[in-house]
C-alpha cells in the first residue's frame, strides 16, 4: 500500500531565514516553493535523493502550523507516505483501526491528495498520505 517515504515536512517561521541555509548551508537543490491556500502555508521544497525536505510557514494566524509553531517553537512536523490510491489508504487503515484526521482527502502542494492519520496511532508522529497527481 505504502511504496515510500515522499518528503519530510518541517514548520519553519520564516522561509526568507530558512531557505538560505537548507540551501548554501546543507547545500540541498531548491526545487521552488508554492502557496497552498487550502493549508494556509507556503511551501519549500528541498531535493535530498529521492525524498525531499519541505519547509512549511504558516499564511496566516489560524494556520494550523502557526498552532504548531506556538506550541513547540517549530521543527519536525509531519512525515509523508506515497500511495497509490489514497482513498483505499484511508479506507485500510480505518480498518486497522488507526485513526484519522482525514476520513476524506483534502488537496496538498503539486496538486497532490493528502490526509492525515492521527499522531496518537503513531506515538505522536503524525503521517500524511499522499498520492500523486491531480486533486480532482
Ligand atoms: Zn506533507
Amino acid at each position: 500500500m505504502i511504496k515510500k517515504i515522499d518528503h519530510i515536512a518541517i514548520a519553519v517561521k520564516s522561509l526568507a531565514e530558512e531557505i538560505p541555509r537548507y540551501r548554501d548551508v546543507l547545500g540541498l537543490e531548491f526545487l521552488g516553493s508554492e502557496t497552498v491556500p487550502e493549508q494556509k502555508v507556503t511551501v519549500a521544497f528541498f531535493k535530498a535523493g529521492d525524498v525531499s525536505i519541505e519547509l512549511l510557514e504558516p499564511l496566516s494566524p489560524d494556520s494550523p502550523i502557526s498552532a504548531f509553531i506556538e506550541k513547540k517553537g517549530g521543527g519536525l512536523h509531519h512525515l509523508s507516505l506515497e500511495v497509490d490510491d489514497i482513498r483505499e489508504a484511508i479506507r485500510g487503515l480505518r480498518e486497522k483501526g488507526v485513526p484519522m484526521i482525514d476520513a476524506e482527502p483534502r488537496r496538498g502542494a503539486h496538486d497532490a491528495l493528502i490526509a492525515f492519520a492521527h499522531p496518537k496511532g503513531f506515538s505522536g508522529v503524525l503521517y500524511e498520505l499522499m498520492q500523486k497527481g491531480d486533486a480532482r
